[in-house]
């Protein structure tokens, strides 16, 4: 039989009701002669809530057991979503992340998966199981503690089994109708696409864009896995929602194809660092180890033998970095001045494939938000995206009118 995956999130199994209303579409996939492997988010707010008591009681928590608690919220769902479908006479079984095995890397809360063996729920198809529910999210370590793949991580769980099981296609159900220019949450002239290619989504998603997680669109990317964004909430064809493709499947390429934004940064500036080799691995090195995601760098000129470094992470990494920044520091490892965090920012970035072969897009950007009074604190490019730091309290203005600059705008 051929095999189908659809994922449904947070939102699309947040009550009874809506479980059963996303065990009704698996039912019309089974009647058309698929084994469905369903992958199940928590419902939604639950691992928010589940992270928010694991911060409460240890802020610089164990990861390992910050994955034995997160990981939960999924355990729930999967088995729900199973008595759902058994309700509806559909042969149906839950699968913890475990009991797969999904064997991930001993990275506890940003585990990579590593192997999925087919063999137990093939097994099952063949027994007359028609769908498979696997509990999205998590994982098994060599070492056998349960791990969990980031925030968004179901999305990675879907199309990790799609590559495993050679799935037709995988559908990621959520509670938007497929990827938009923007979020449509905070631009209401956000447009949806058909189709998006594969690199611009990998952009718009490591830029913030948390309709997919990174690594569900690098895994799709790599393994061509057919992958598809679309509505839980109402009737779908099979053309409804946006296809992430090859760049060669869409006719044009915009020289920006969609925005995105990331509230929760914070910069931190390490003042009179020593300027010498050596002190920006003695800087990274710690915080890498801590494991911190340092995204934007920037070392300013030197004066007297002493500069600037600057760096941006999740702003609720700044008091692990901190910590790591002031042991290095106290070991000897390295000497700065003062260490100061601004936690008030955001990143908003501009993503097209045109971008290759078009000049002056970073010079409007930048043109852009002058206008609208907004100041730029740090700025990285790539061959496709142009980012900036700004104030938080800046992101919608920033995000609506570099939109409407790059001619995003539906037409009203
Ligand atoms: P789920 O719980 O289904 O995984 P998420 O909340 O993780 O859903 O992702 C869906 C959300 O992503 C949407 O509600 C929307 O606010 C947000 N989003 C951000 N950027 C985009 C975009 N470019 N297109 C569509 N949705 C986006
Ligand atoms: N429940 C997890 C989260 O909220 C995983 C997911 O929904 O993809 O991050
Ligand atoms: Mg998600």
């Amino acid at each position: 039989m051929p095999v189908l995956v659809m994922k449904f999130g947070g939102t699309s199994v947040a009550t009874l009701d809506r479980i059963r209303r996303a065990a009704k579409r698996v039912g019309v996939e089974v009647a058309k002669g698929y084994d469905v492997i369903v992958i199940v988010s928590a419902m939604s707010g639950e691992t928010n809530k589940l992270v928010g008591f694991v911060e409460e009681t240890s802020p610089l928590f164990d990861a390992r057991e910050y994955d034995a608690v997160v990981s939960s919220g999924e355990n729930v769902t999967a088995g729900l979503m199973a008595l759902t479908l058994q309700e509806m006479d559909v042969p149906a079984r839950s699968w913890q992340g475990w009991q797969v095995p999904l064997v991930t890397t001993s990275q506890h809360s940003s585990a990579r998966i590593v192997d999925i063996p087919t063999d137990n729920i093939t097994r099952k198809f063949g027994e007359g199981m028609k769908v498979a529910v696997v509990a999205g999210f998590q994982g098994i370590s060599p070492e056998g503690r349960i791990t969990t793949l980031g925030r968004g991580g179901s999305d990675t769980t879907a199309v990790a089994f799609a590559a495993a099981f050679d799935a037709q296609r995988c559908d990621i159900y959520t509670d938007v109708d497929g990827v938009y220019t923007t979020d449509p949450r905070i631009c209401d002239k956000a447009r949806k696409l058909d189709k998006i290619a594969f690199e611009e989504m990998l952009e718009l998603a490591s830029l913030g864009a948390k309709v997919l997680q990174t690594r569900s669109v690098e895994l799709a990317m790599r393994y061509k896995v057919k992958l598809r964004v679309l509505s839980s909430f109402e009737e779908q064809s099979d053309e409804a929602g946006t296809l992430v493709c090859d760049e060669e499947e869409i006719m044009e390429l915009n020289v920006v194809s969609g925005v995105a934004h990331s509230r929760d940064e914070a910069k931190m500036t390490l003042v009179a660092v020593e300027d010498r080799p050596g002190i920006a691995a003695g800087i990274f090195t710690p915080l890498s180890e801590a494991g911190i995601n340092v995204d934007m760098i920037v070392q300013n000129i030197s004066d007297e033998g002493h500069t600037d470094m600057t760096f941006s992470c999740p702003v609720n990494q700044v008091a692990r970095a901190e910590k790591a920044l002031k042991a290095a520091m106290e070991a000897g490892n390295i000497a700065f001045s003062e260490l100061v965090a601004d936690t008030e920012v955001c990143k908003i970035s501009v993503v097209g494939i045109g971008m290759r072969s078009h000049t002056g897009v970073a010079a409007k950007m930048f043109k852009v938000l002058s206008e609208e009074g907004i100041n730029i604190k740090v700025i990285t490019t790539s061959e496709i995206k142009i980012s900036v730091l700004v104030e938080r309290k800046y992101m919608e203005l920033a995000v609506q009118a570099l939109h409407h600059a790059f001619d995003l705008d539906k037409a009203s």
